[in-house]
């Protein structure tokens, strides 16, 4: 029988998972999520048949084999407390975290010592089930555990383990935070090329399709590096030469390396 899995928070990371998982095959039934905000609530039970909802989030767990926190990092602290005084022990439950910036032994502390804590760190292209989720559990936490933690995820795109807890704040930098970074760059093709004198609905659909063809084609090509496939498409004294070698004058690796190295640097000091 599927395991029965809460919700608490119904917001952006939270629908997107719970719809992976029921379009996946898992009973909306032994889906339960909880929310302060009731239309959000009945939104989500208009669209999955069976689904559960609570605006009590102690109700929402009672019967939970995992518990999935996903609220605002700032509110987790508040939310863990009445869920502790309904349950002091969650032992029999996987407590999984998506938010970020709080480590495990805080959540740990937050839960009234619960061991069994995976911390996650997904991004927003779960909301079309292409997301890349980074995991982190320690050594307390047993393979079963750790392959529920990762299937859950799974129900929204790709996963992977880091070995250390610091690796999460290295995942925000190349996946949490990353579209932020390829909308930018998009923008600023988009912007260039409509200045130039392209519409902006051709402009737009060149430069997306060339994002998306660039990427898939990449993934088909795993054996060669993202230099080599540069190169592939760099031919000497060529157009895309031309752009290649501004972007190397304007030391563009080293701004990419500066901001990344500084969105890490925020994400330790929101620890
Ligand atoms: P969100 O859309 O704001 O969802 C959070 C939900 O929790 C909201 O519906 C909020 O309701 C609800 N909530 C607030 N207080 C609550 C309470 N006491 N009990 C139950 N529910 C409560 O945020 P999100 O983008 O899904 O992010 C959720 C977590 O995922 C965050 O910790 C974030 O760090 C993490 N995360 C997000 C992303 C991302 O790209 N979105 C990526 C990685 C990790 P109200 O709106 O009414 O306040």
């Amino acid at each position: 029988m599927s395991q029965q899995i809460a919700f608490i928070g119904a917001g952006n990371m939270a629908g997107a998972i719970l719809k992976g998982l029921i379009q996946q095959g898992h009973p909306a039934q032994q889906v339960h999520v909880s929310d302060l905000d009731e239309p959000k609530l009945n939104a989500l039970a208009a669209e999955f048949t069976g689904l559960n909802t609570y605006t009590d989030n102690a109700a929402c767990i009672a019967n939970a084999d995992v518990v999935v926190l996903a609220v605002k990092p700032q509110l987790m602290a508040a939310v863990c407390e009445p869920l502790l005084a309904a349950q002091p022990s969650l032992a029999n439950k996987l407590i999984v975290s998506v938010a970020a910036g709080i480590k495990v032994a805080r959540l740990r502390e937050m839960l009234g010592n619960a061991q069994r804590v995976v911390r996650t760190m997904p991004n927003t292209p779960c909301l079309i089930g292409q997301g890349m989720t980074g995991l982190y559990a320690d050594e307390q936490v047993s393979e079963t555990d750790r392959n529920a933690a990762q299937t859950l995820m799974q129900a929204v795109g790709k996963t992977a383990w880091v070995e250390s807890e610091a690796g999460l704040n290295h995942v925000i930098a190349a996946s949490g935070s990353a579209p932020a970074y390829f909308f930018m760059f998009m923008d600023a093709m988009q912007k260039s090329v409509e200045a130039m004198g392209l519409d902006a609905v051709s402009a737009r659909q060149f430069v997306q399709q060339a994002a998306i063809g660039s990427s898939q084609l990449a993934a088909s090509q795993m054996d060669k590096s993202f230099t080599e496939l540069t190169a592939q498409v760099t031919s000497k004294g060529g157009t895309t030469a031309e752009a290649v070698a501004t972007f190397k004058d304007g030391d563009l690796a080293g701004l990419v390396d500066q901001a990344l190295r500084n969105c890490v640097a925020r994400a330790e000091q929101m620890e």
